[in-house]
């Protein structure tokens, strides 16, 4: 696949960094939005203010916001406080509406950036428009799909982009409302270094327990911003009530937050860093030595399988390795999670050589 690049305008980026996101779930009323403004404004008056206008909901019968209308309170807020106002788009209609209102900054769904009919039906009405979008991942953990959006986005023309990390949705998604499979994030800041991404703690936690060390670890990981659902009476909400922060508890998470440093001058931290780091480049040639030695084996015993007619795939054999390395990995200190991450990994590489031996497609070990 040929390597992409994204056109960012990084002048805007490293002027807003770090990018604040905050706001309710939903606009509701004037009097909600300006309570919640007020209060945000005391501790944050260079908040972006976010605000959902149409919500994109599971099911119908639930609170699907209050549409255009809310556009003018929003326009009321952006007066009174000085804020820069987002909201999400998911169709044409509501680019059309959002820039008519003089919205300063769009965000893309995750239900939307799952469909690449919507994101372009998205990106060919932002043709010509001068606008900061960002892209908040689909629902599911699906690199390319994320990487799509933001590549139709900004070939219409916008260079004022970014990415927002919300969680994806697994069968199983632990004690988080969306999984934050963190690894994908750093994927996609591979792919694209100079792409701001934000980390959207309140979707990721569904909870406010949870939001304090969300946060943190996307510190920690050196995202650009944040974005946390404020409200000024959360248990009022209309929507994602469960997780909403008051102005007051958003104060409180933010100020015991740890920013660290990309780097340091202590010159005994850089010596060791160096020495251990050549320590890692040398244990990850070895590693990749021996997994080639593995996959090597893997084909020899393609081949016999081949010439007796087995099949590839023998399960048996399979949770014998598995339950040995998993004994052995887990006494090492090694986590159950990784171990099978990267059995699997192995696993599926060693069918994959075992198979162009069965199609003949690879020379005979
Ligand atoms: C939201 O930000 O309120 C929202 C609906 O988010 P998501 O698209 O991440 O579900
Ligand atoms: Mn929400």
């Amino acid at each position: 696949m040929e390597k992409a690049t994204l056109n960012i305008d990084e002048e805007w980026a490293k002027a807003k960094k770090p990018f604040r996101f905050f706001g309710p779930c939903s606009a509701e009323s004037l009097i909600q939005l300006k309570e919640t403004a007020a209060g945000i404004a005391k501790y944050y008056p260079e908040t972006i203010f976010r605000a959902g206008v149409w919500k994109p909901r599971t099911r119908p019968n639930s609170f699907e916001g209050v549409g255009e209308e809310a556009l003018e309170w929003l326009k009321e807020i952006k007066q009174e406080f000085g804020f820069k106002i987002a909201i999400e788009v998911a169709n044409a209609q509501h680019l059309e509406k959002a820039l008519e209102a003089g919205i300063d900054l769009l965000w893309i769904g995750a239900r939307t950036t799952v469909n690449p009919f919507s994101v372009q039906a998205i990106a060919d009405g932002l043709k010509g428009v001068d606008i900061p979008v960002f892209v908040k991942n689909p629902i599911n953990p699906d690199l390319s799909l994320w990487m799509g959006a933001l590549e139709r986005i900004n070939k219409a023309g916008i260079s004022q982009l970014g990415a927002i990390h919300r969680g994806f949705h697994l069968s199983d998604n632990g004690p988080y409302r969306n999984y934050p499979y963190w690894s994908l994030a750093v994927q996609l800041k591979a792919e694209f270094p100079n792409l701001p991404i934000v980390c959207d703690a309140s979707h990721i936690s569904g909870k406010p327990s949870l939001i304090p060390q969300v946060s943190q670890k996307a510190y920690d990981l050196d995202m650009d911003g944040i974005m946390i659902e404020t409200h000024h009476n959360p248990t009022a909400a209309l929507s994602d009530k469960e997780q909403q922060l008051t102005p007051e508890q958003l104060h409180d998470v933010l100020t015991k937050l740890i920013r660290k440093k990309k780097s340091s001058p202590n010159k005994e931290f850089k010596n060791q860093l160096e020495i251990l780091r050549t320590k890692i480049d040398k244990v990850d040639d070895d590693l990749m030595d021996l997994i080639a030695v593995r996959m090597n084996i893997a084909k020899q015993i393609g081949v016999y399988k081949k010439n007796n007619k087995v099949t590839i795939l023998q399960i048996e054999r399979w949770k014998q390795i598995m339950e040995r390395v998993l004994k052995n990995g887990k006494a090492l200190d090694l986590g159950e999670e990784f171990i099978n991450a990267i059995y699997n990994a192995i696993h599926e590489e060693s069918i994959r050589k075992q198979t162009q031996v069965q199609n003949g497609d690879s020379e005979n070990p």
